[in-house]
């Protein structure tokens, strides 16, 4: 039963805040650069600078602690959609068994955003940036979609061209996602696709190839280079997503304060890129790391299926299949492993976010991982309980939240639970059918797949003299 007692914190317009937390600067060991893959050798800003909008470029590599977000965007946010509420899971920790205050859980709600998810966060960013250098045309890749039409609907709303790679599987399997984009004007093809050198390679092997995260990339990176009006877009990983997105954190500190809840002791969020979960972390990481929150556990979920942080290897590897775009020092289940078509689409992802990486490395950050049926029934109980269907992606990070709470009420422990509601499931609905059905399968990654698909592909070659 959904249980609504006081259990949304929310924020006035203008108390969204003015500045983005940039963790680069406190990292226990230092950024590692993009590298160009034609030479092994950090890539030179002129060739960020043909592939992304030019404030972007400056804020991949800011080493300012804090960065201002501009009044005119804080304007449009406020316009649209944020602030995002927090809410009290009461309906949820009440089906748990939980009583009483001692233990707490909390989800910042970033699925009420015109396409249902935090995307938009960086989208709307990034088209602003875009607009402002002049550019004609953001191109991108999406896997289940949420990024496609994030993107679609930030381009709109500046009057730029957008065109989405969307992979395959999801394609087919999502098809709402496209008539979305394209209600927003962007033009959307199933990838791989025929309209770059790089897809027609891929439907030559497999005229049904299911493609991947990794492909999409190829394909958009191959398209944004045709023009010097047109600009790739990414929707997670590199630094000015996880920048973008602390928005989102930010919001949080400032709820949580007005509930008298300033030290939480576990923050959640689901990892396919990592942008969502560095989102809200990072400012409490960074407080963390100054020994503010010393304390405080910070978790990333992975599916079984895919899980690059907590199987991979940290190495360095190029972040898509084609090996055109950057070489990435990161979290890596190699750059050409396909993963199972598990419904979280957006969680499909080979590599990881190189800060989440880094802080991983140094324990700043655990992460943990699930198997998809039992993060869809996680789901339900959520949706039944909290009365919001999640995406499949961020059902992973519910499911944690569901294990933390039970494993603090059987320690008799005080814990104040954060996650990242990260996006609804409203497209999603076939995952949660084949649950009910009992027809989801689920997929293990055993040892000896994960160490081929690490041993194939090329290995990029880096000249770390040159750094
Ligand atoms: C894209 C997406 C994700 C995964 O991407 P991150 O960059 O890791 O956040 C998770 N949840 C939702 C709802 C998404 O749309």
């Amino acid at each position: 039963m959904v249980n609504y007692n006081n259990s949304r914190i929310l924020l006035q317009p203008n108390e969204i805040p003015k500045e983005w937390v940039n963790i680069l600067p406190d990292l226990p060991s230092p950024m590692t650069p993009l590298v160009n893959p034609m030479d092994g050798k950090p890539a030179p800003p002129e060739l960020a600078l043909a592939i992304f909008p030019k404030e972007c470029v400056m804020q991949e590599v800011s080493q300012e602690p804090i960065i201002p977000i501009p009044k005119d965007l804080r304007e449009i946010f406020a316009r649209t959609y944020r602030p995002s509420p927090l809410h009290r899971a009461l309906g949820l920790e009440k089906e748990l068994g939980i009583k009483g205050d001692d233990i707490k859980i909390f989800y910042k709600n970033e699925s009420g955003s015109p396409t249902g998810s935090h995307k938009p966060n960086t989208a709307i960013t990034q088209a602003y940036y875009a607009k402002k250098d002049g550019i004609e045309e953001l191109v991108t890749e999406t896997g289940a979609g949420q990024w496609g039409s994030g993107l679609s609907y930030g381009c709109n709303l500046f009057g730029i061209k957008c065109t989405v790679y969307m992979v395959r599987v999801s394609f087919l399997q999502k098809p709402g996602r496209k008539i979305l984009m394209k209600s927003f004007n962007a033009e959307v093809h199933a990838s791989p696709s025929r309209h770059t050198e790089s897809g027609k390679n891929f439907l030559e092997k497999d005229p049904e190839h299911p493609g991947s995260l990794g492909i999409a990339i190829s394909e958009a990176l191959e398209h944004s280079l045709r023009s010097n009006t047109i600009r790739y877009s990414l929707g997670s990983v590199v630094n000015f997503v996880l920048l973008h997105q602390t928005i989102v954190g930010q919001e949080t500190k400032i709820q949580l304060a007005k509930v008298g809840i300033n030290k939480p002791d576990i923050i959640i969020g689901c990892m396919g890129g990592g942008s969502n979960f560095a989102g809200l972390m990072i400012p409490f990481a960074r407080d963390k790391l100054h020994g503010v929150l010393p304390d405080v556990e910070i978790i990333g979920v992975e599916p079984r299926a895919c899980p690059s942080v907590c199987k991979g290897e940290y190495r360095w590897d190029f972040g898509d299949t084609s090996m055109k775009g950057p070489i990435v020092k990161m979290h890596t289940l190699g750059h050409s492993f396909v993963p199972s078509p598990i419904h979280a689409g957006g969680l499909r992802y080979h590599g990881m976010a190189p800060i989440i990486s880094i802080l991983y490395n140094n324990k700043v950050i655990s992460a943990s991982m699930h198997h998809q049926s039992e993060v869809i029934k996680s789901g339900l109980l959520f949706s039944n309980t909290e009365g919001i269907l999640p995406a499949p992606e961020t059902a992973h990070a519910v499911k944690e939240a569901i294990d933390q709470a039970l494993k603090a009420k059987e320690n008799n422990e005080k814990k104040t639970i954060v996650f990242n509601f990260s996006g609804h499931g409203f497209f999603d609905l076939l995952a949660y059918k084949l649950y009910m059905t009992g027809d989801l399968e689920d997929y293990e990654l055993p040892t000896e797949e994960i160490q081929k698909a690490l041993s194939s592909g090329e290995m990029p070659k880096i000249d770390e003299s040159q750094f």
